[in-house]
């Protein structure tokens, strides 16, 4: 494996045990640290290189790849040459530096969402982490310019929302204020580049969130069917510790695990033998036996969305198997969709049980290779293919290099859940420690700062690292409002985007479309049949032999 529990290299450790994303298996708000995500959202960009520079040689220990997966590709290098250079550039050395490698992309069809680096969060629902933290998420991605995806169930959950009963949709939720929330916080940052993408699942589309949306926010939102995550193969779970709260939510149709209204239940719970409750989430499609079905059935969601007025449409599947992921990429293809999310096993924000997480699924490397497989067979018959983003485990730069290559030319930029929460808990907490009078509203930790980030630093503008930049972009006045979870979002946000830049102009790649398969490598065989991606011994060793027979 490639992470183990510290990194002596760059002085980081794990609190738990890592897994392949090099994130803890168990990732807390409350953590001291300090693994490479928790310290790049303070040091930024410093944490690309090894620690103590001047007294140092460094080694890594990742060149030997055993098994399948993104840690077992390699990425290129070339002596020569350079493509993607923006038009003021030319090829002389001055020009063709790391820092003038863009990052800037675009997806979708007729309405093009602009976006300054090829990064989405993943979808942050009614999980209780998101809402805590949403501030901190959304105002890190606005200002990062990078999409940020509302998850399913916001409306249902809250008990401040109104929804009437009936079948109407139209017009069917009265108040949302916590979805508005969601949405408003993102988009008083917003400035052209991003978007705010809001969710629908089964409970969604029946309490009208589609309708709610495009009727108070119109084309700026991009609006997601959702079919699936990695995490998990049924809807959605939270779960409450209230009964009155678990009574509310079986009243407003979620499966609530243990049935609340049930006596024994409520007995149980008020002796203590119970301690909470699961809600779940309805299962989607269960109405449809075949593939046609699912394809009209999809075909007509779509239709009715563009009917109500949302321009732009996305779907997100997860990781079911190959059937699923042929119809998630061909029907959004033929229904113009504006992206794609493809999520691998297994993580997760949310309340996933554990051994289906573990088990369940197709893990992300060997569902990325085939959505590249499928694609290509669809653009070889002269179709246009959906943008895709890629999700399941992408938490450092060179996984989210390694995703857009393997994707490549479809996969237009990476979708990252648990990683860049991080700086969302631990700016958070820093807050807390800092402006204790704000340490209920931003639910902040710790009362004091912790020695992982004394060693950093004592106040706000000595800790983060993005602190200047982030103030020089927003102004001096307006940095009050900006919350330290946000400047350690855009902190960490610089540091992986540092970090492709150096990549890309390793691969001789100045522009993001220039990334291509060819720019991996196989670290095993096994990986190489895989992915299709050759083996290190293979690549260009065609190439190799002309020069030495020439
Ligand atoms: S921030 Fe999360 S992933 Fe990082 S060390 Fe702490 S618990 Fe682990």
């Amino acid at each position: 494996m490639r992470f183990s529990k510290s990194n002596d290299v760059l002085g980081t450790t794990n609190r738990g045990n890592p897994a392949e994303s090099s994130l803890c298996t168990l990732c807390r708000a409350d953590c001291n640290g300090r693994c490479e995500t928790w310290l790049s959202s303070l040091v930024g960009r410093k944490l690309l290189y090894p620690r103590s520079f001047g007294i140092v040689t460094a080694g890594a220990n990742n060149t030997t790849h055993v098994g399948v997966s993104y840690n077992s590709l390699r990425i290129q290098g070339y002596a020569y040459g350079v493509s993607g250079l923006k038009d003021n550039l030319t090829n002389n050395p001055d020009d063709c530096i790391f820092p003038n490698v863009s990052l800037e992309t675009e997806f979708g069809q007729e309405m093009k969402t602009k976006i300054r680096m090829p990064l989405m969060t993943g979808a942050l629902g009614s999980t209780f982490v998101a809402e805590k933290y949403w501030d901190s998420f959304a105002i890190g991605g606005a200002l990062a310019g990078i999409p940020v995806v509302i998850g399913e169930n916001v409306v249902g959950v809250d008990r401040q929302s109104k929804i009437k009963p009936g079948e109407t949709r139209k017009g069917k939720i009265e108040v949302s204020p916590e979805l508005d929330r969601r949405i408003d916080t993102y988009l008083r940052y917003f400035d052209g580049y991003g978007a705010i993408i809001v969710q629908l699942n089964v409970e969604d589309t029946r309490n009208g969130v589609a309708e709610y949306v495009v009727e108070k926010y119109g084309e700026k939102c991009i609006i997601e069917l959702k079919w699936g995550q990695g995490a998990k193969d049924i809807g959605g779970e939270i779960q409450v510790t209230s009964l009155e709260y678990a009574l509310f939510l079986k009243d407003r149709g979620y499966v609530v695990d243990p049935d609340p209204t049930l006596p024994e239940v409520q007995e149980a719970f008020e002796n203590g033998s119970i301690k909470s409750f699961a809600r779940h989430s309805r299962l989607g499609g269960t109405n449809l036996d075949t593939v046609d079905q699912v394809q009209e059935d999809f075909m007509s969601s779509v239709d009715y969305l563009r009917g109500l007025g949302f321009k732009r449409i996305s779907l997100k599947t997860g990781s079911y198997g190959m059937e699923e992921l042929a119809m998630a990429i061909k029907f959004a293809s033929d229904a113009k969709l504006d992206l794609l999310t493809i999520d691998g096993s297994g993580g997760g924000t949310g309340m996933s049980p554990w051994n289906m997480m573990q088990s369940w699924g197709v893990p992300s490397i060997n569902l990325h290779a085939k959505a590249h497989e499928y694609a290509g067979m669809l653009a070889a018959k002269g179709q246009r293919v959906v943008d895709m983003s890629f999700a399941g485990g992408f938490a450092l730069e060179d996984s989210i290099f390694k995703g857009l290559a393997l994707g490549a030319p479809y996969t237009k930029l990476i979708c990252m859940g648990r990683g860049i929460m991080i700086p969302g808990f631990v700016g958070a907490n820093i807050q807390g420690a800092l402006k204790p009078e704000e340490r209920a509203s931003v639910n902040g930790h710790w009362s004091e700062l912790p020695k992982s980030v004394l060693q950093v630093g004592s106040t706000a503008k000595e800790i983060f690292a993005g602190y200047f930049d982030l103030q020089k972009k927003v102004g001096k006045d307006e940095m009050k409002n900006i919350p330290y979870g946000a400047i350690a979002f855009c902190t960490l946000a610089d540091k992986l985007g540092c970090g492709m830049q150096q990549l890309m102009a390793g691969a001789r790649k100045f522009s993001l479309d220039k990334i291509a398969r060819g720019d991996l490598m196989s670290g095993n065989r096994e990986t190489a049949k895989e992915t299709g991606i050759p083996h290190v011994a293979d690549v260009n060793d065609e190439s190799a032999r002309k020069i030495l027979n020439g």
